[in-house]
């Protein structure tokens, strides 16, 4: 019966975590995976969320299934966040917004949606993006294509090939954009150039659909939901999905949201019940621990305070390890411009002059980095940043 399965050939990021995990070798540095790591090169535990978790233990009410779309007021919380306390759109009502499986059951939720009442349209992701936005996006139907990105040669943004792309769309293509953070490149686009974006898919009547999984790790949590603000002032309506994986250092807890910023607040209620009715297909209802963790944290004044303050260190350190790589870098190679690096954001560095050395760095190196070249700058810490750069450095030669 089942001989006719085909085999699947595994996540290529997930399989070298296996690579990893049996080396022996004691100096190995794991650059691959989007994971943020503290300066011991630890998974951290964030006290805010530990203290969380001790007052949720602490209760004794049965586990009940939560609704469709999840805890209210995880939902409320998640959209201060995601669209700032003062958005009039929160107050007139016209916001969405679902508890989800993590950031990926978010896209996958906003994907059904959009596909059922858009079977004419076609989805556009940036040449690079996250590689499962193309599976997500195809999974749910839709043919999709890229819209150029980032310049291989100058490795920086092609903002104006971009740009040009977008203004060329059939109206109601389904477009996703990365508000901060890009992943794999880290290469943002300014606050500028997101306005130059906005009165595209506005004139144009794009569907954007925006994918923020690192509110916080760029600039801050404001300055990084700046698309999601400047759309709303727009008067666009788009969807915003969110994860808190990173950010609260619970992976495995599998916490997101999804919203969609609609005209009114009748079209907001239709919204949810389509959001509902493809939660309910796929999977019934969603798990209730991860999102009681994250909404103690978000509705209670100290607890948030503390969650600020470690999201602030993890950025800062993020910063200071891109720094002590590009340091290191310049000081190894100073006949190459690593200055690229310093202009990217968030967790990630992307060096795709580094991809065709990928197995030298591992085999001989035992730094781990992906296909593409990217390099998850979280993972480096005071005692590997510099065998890191002397290892690329070496390959390079
Ligand atoms: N979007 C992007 C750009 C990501 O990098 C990730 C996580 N790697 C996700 C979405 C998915 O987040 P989650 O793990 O919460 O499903």
């Amino acid at each position: 019966m089942f001989n006719v399965l085909s085999a699947y050939a595994g996540d290529p990021i997930l399989s070298m975590q296996l690579a990893y995990r049996d080396d022996a070798r004691p100096e190995k540095t794991n650059l691959s995976i989007g994971l943020y790591y503290d300066d011991q090169g630890r998974i951290p535990r964030l006290n805010s969320v530990q203290q969380a978790r001790e007052r949720v233990l602490r209760s004794t009410d049965p586990s009940m299934y939560l609704p469709m779309s999840g805890n209210p007021a995880y939902c409320k919380a998640s959209q201060v966040l995601v669209f700032g306390a003062d958005a009039p759109a929160l107050h007139e009502g016209r916001i969405a917004t679902i508890q989800t499986v993590g950031g990926s059951g978010a896209l996958k939720v906003g994907a059904d949606v959009l596909r059922k009442f858009f079977p004419g349209s076609q989805a556009r992701i940036s040449d690079p993006s996250w590689d499962n936005h193309r599976a997500i996006l195809e999974g749910a139907g839709f043919v999709v294509e890229t819209y150029p990105y980032f310049n291989r040669d100058t490795q920086r943004l092609d903002f104006d090939r971009m740009v040009a792309d977008l203004k060329a769309l059939q109206q109601e293509t389904v477009v996703l954009f990365h508000p901060s953070c890009h992943n794999p490149t880290g290469a943002d686009l300014s606050q500028a150039q997101w306005d130059q974006v906005v009165d595209i898919v506005v004139s144009r009547r794009l569907i954007a659909f925006l994918d923020m999984a690192y509110q916080g790790f760029g600039d801050g949590l404001d300055d990084d939901a700046y698309l999601v603000r400047a759309l709303v002032r727009a008067n666009a309506s788009f969807l915003v999905a969110n994860s808190y994986s990173k950010t609260f250092s619970l992976y495995g807890e599998r916490c997101g949201s999804l919203s969609m910023v609609c005209a009114n607040a009748d079209e907001a209620g239709r919204a949810l019940g389509q959001m509902q009715q493809a939660v309910r297909r796929n999977y019934s209802s969603p798990p209730a621990f991860g999102a009681s963790l994250v909404e103690t944290v978000l509705n209670d004044a100290e607890l948030a305070a503390l969650w600020r303050s470690e999201l602030a260190e993890m950025r800062t350190r993020i910063q200071t390890m891109r720094s002590r790589l590009y340091e290191g870098l310049c000081v190894q190679q100073p006949d190459v411009d690593w200055a690229f690096l310093m202009a990217q954001k968030g967790m990630f560095g992307y060096a795709p002059v580094l991809a065709q050395h990928m197995m030298r760095l591992r085999n001989e190196h035992a730094v781990y980095i992906i296909e593409s070249g990217r390099i998850c700058v979280a993972g480096l810490n005071d005692a590997n940043v510099d065998r890191v750069a002397h290892a690329f450095a070496a390959v390079l030669k």
